[in-house]
């Protein structure tokens, strides 16, 4: 698991600060109070003032008081899509996290307005690569001659800087509907790949669906000097995965899994790739956010699954499903604590600012960083 310090200790280090302080941590504006008993009357007329002119985009992850009002809803290669191929709404709220907000505002047009209801909706995954590691990571490849090699593919959880830097680069970005293509387009390139954020993602993708070995793949943990890695180490690799990883993802253990199968002998496990390399070893299936939900509703009724996924989308998977048995594979409680942070009272806040003529919490990335994550991002949609 990753070493990356707790974010208190990151702000001591300073360096944490500026992820910070460009998103923001509070809200600027008057929020309604979350009991206000007219949330979804206020979120219903000020949607329907807007008309065509408003576009809002939901992750599955998001909580239902919020995904009730999304005019599309998937995981991020789906939403990605959708902000693409998406030209006329003048607004897209994106309900989602940061990142997911930036790709939107790369990929619409000048004339479209991009909002993500709250700043502080990031993600702990993006925030482990800063574009400065990621620079001198590249550095040391280069001394050690081997970035001429090497192709970056990169995960859609990445800010807009680590795209770019992929795009400038020659590489991709990936999500974990079409990550197995992106590394055999990539290794068609490259004698080696840099898979940047996620190493869950690029070990599980690698070993389960390219054959490679896990003596393939290296750990660069960028709070070391030349990531913690030997000059053989990295010259002998094929995959070198960023020490990243998913804080909500990573809770599932192989323990869990144990439990359940003696629990329920019949139960079918399903997870996502961003869990570990054992648990995705042990899954009876594994599958994007959008194939988990395909696996699920289309089994036959009265099969047993517990699901490794985020806990909005596995108690939607449950409502949806009442003639299955849906559980979700660990004893904890775990939501993805910043998509949570999009709640009715945001959603409304960012709907009634618009049809106040006001733009609230815009999500613009600079033109020379956009230049190149475009490239990256088109990459991806191309595949
Ligand atoms: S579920 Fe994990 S990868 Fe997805 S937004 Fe939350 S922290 Fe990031």
């Amino acid at each position: 698991m990753s070493s990356t310090p707790p974010l208190a200790q990151l702000l001591l280090l300073g360096q944490g600060r500026d992820l910070l302080s460009e998103r923001g941590v509070s809200c600027t504006g008057e929020l309604p109070a979350a009991s206000d008993p007219t949330l979804v009357a206020r979120a219903e007329a000020a949607k329907a003032a807007l008309g065509d002119r408003v576009l809002i985009l939901g992750h599955h992850y998001q909580r239902d008081e919020v995904i009730q009002f999304a005019d599309i809803t998937g995981d991020s290669f789906k939403l990605a899509q959708a902000a693409a191929a998406q030209s006329s709404a003048e607004y897209i709220i994106f309900c989602g996290v940061h990142f997911m907000a930036e790709s939107a505002d790369i990929l619409t047009g000048p004339h479209q307005k991009v909002i993500l209801p709250d700043l502080a909706a990031g993600c702990s995954m993006a925030d482990m690569a800063t574009a400065a590691q990621v620079d001198q990571c590249w550095k040391d490849l280069e001394a050690l001659g081997i970035a001429s090699q090497t192709v970056p593919v990169t995960y859609m959880n990445s800010s807009a800087a680590i795209k770019s830097f992929t795009g400038a680069h020659g590489g991709t970005i990936c999500t974990s509907s079409n990550a197995e293509k992106s590394l055999r387009w990539a290794f068609n390139k490259a004698e080696k790949v840099l898979f940047l954020p996620d190493q869950h993602l690029g070990r599980n993708t690698a070993v389960k669906d390219l054959g490679l070995s896990l003596d393939d793949c290296v750990v660069w943990n960028p709070w070391k000097p030349q990531g913690g890695l030997t000059a053989e180490e990295i010259r002998a690799a094929k995959m070198i995965l960023w020490r990243g990883h998913c804080s909500v993802h990573g809770r599932f253990t192989r323990q869990s899994i144990d439990d359940f199968r003696t629990r329920i002998p019949e139960v079918k496990i399903i997870v996502h790739p961003e869990c570990q390399h054992e648990v995705v070893t042990a899954a009876d299936e594994v599958g994007s956010t959008e194939r988990i939900i395909r696996v699920v509703s289309e089994s036959a009724p009265g099969t047993q699954w517990a699901v490794g996924t985020e806990l909005n989308l596995v108690g939607r998977l449950a409502a949806d499903n009442p003639d299955k048995s849906v559980y979700f594979l660990d004893r904890t409680v775990c939501y993805c604590s910043t998509m949570n942070r999009i709640d009715l009272p945001h959603l409304v806040w960012a709907l009634e600012s618009l049809v106040s003529g006001q733009v609230v919490n815009e999500i613009k990335v600079d033109a020379e960083t956009a230049r190149y994550s475009k490239l990256a991002l088109e990459q991806m949609l191309a595949l």
